[in-house]
């Protein structure tokens, strides 16, 4: 488990890289990172730009803030839950994307129409049904949609990712956001076909193994 210090500082620096990357604007969107018997949060409302390693939440596993002097972001909800369910999560990111919320706000999924779909580990990215943020029902509604994929898009609100590292779950946040692009740029000059689900199968096999890795 990686060091407290360390995590807070990854946060902070995944919260402004977000800004930075025009994935964020001011205090939208939350980064998580789980830790010894619980997870380390922004906390509500602070500008990413001006976020500091120690005011990062330390929450434990029931919603408790154990340690910080700021309140939790407001969707912690959604966070525990993804750690709670997914054992292999290590860090959770959730943004209001541009592309990505465009489509949410049409409650419409990503569907195959490009194979790198496959990077969140199904053969679409799902859009949960709408709730008030913050709320049960929100994260209910996203734990459903999600399933045992690491993207789904929440309607007219944005998008929530986990990835096995910070690094991971930020290289899913921007490739969601690239991939919603590309699918309204797709649709705005026609109807995209959708891959086949044995072709999609296919490509989720070969990603086990893509790149430098080995099989996981
Ligand atoms: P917080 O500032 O409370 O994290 O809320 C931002 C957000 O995106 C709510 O959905
Ligand atoms: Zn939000």
């Amino acid at each position: 488990m990686t060091d407290g210090t360390v995590l807070r500082r990854q946060i902070v620096d995944a919260a402004r890289h977000l800004v930075e990357r025009g994935l964020n604007r001011a205090a939208a969107g939350n980064v998580s990172a789980r830790c010894d018997e619980g997870f380390l949060i922004t906390p509500s409302g602070v500008h990413a730009m001006e976020l500091k390693p120690e005011q990062i939440v330390f929450m434990d596993m029931e919603g408790n803030p154990v340690q910080g002097a700021l309140k939790p972001s407001s969707e912690w909800r959604m966070h525990r839950d993804i750690y709670a369910n997914r054992p292999e999560a290590q860090a959770v990111i959730h943004t209001h994307s541009d592309h990505a919320t465009a489509l949410a706000c049409l409650g419409e999924p990503i569907p195959a129409f490009h194979y790198m779909v496959a990077m969140a580990g199904g053969e679409l990215i799902d859009c949960a049904p709408y709730a008030t943020f913050g709320t049960e029902e929100l994260s209910r509604n996203m734990l459903r949609a999600l399933g045992n994929r690491r993207a789904v898009l929440l309607s007219h609100h944005g998008v929530i990712v986990h990835g096995k590292s910070m690094d991971n779950a930020l290289t899913l946040a921007e490739e969601v956001e690239g991939l919603a692009r590309q699918y309204i740029l797709a649709r705005s000059i026609g109807h995209p076909k959708t891959l086949p689900e044995d072709e999609m199968v296919r490509v989720l096999k070969l990603f086990r193994r893509y790149g430098q890795k080995d099989d996981d």
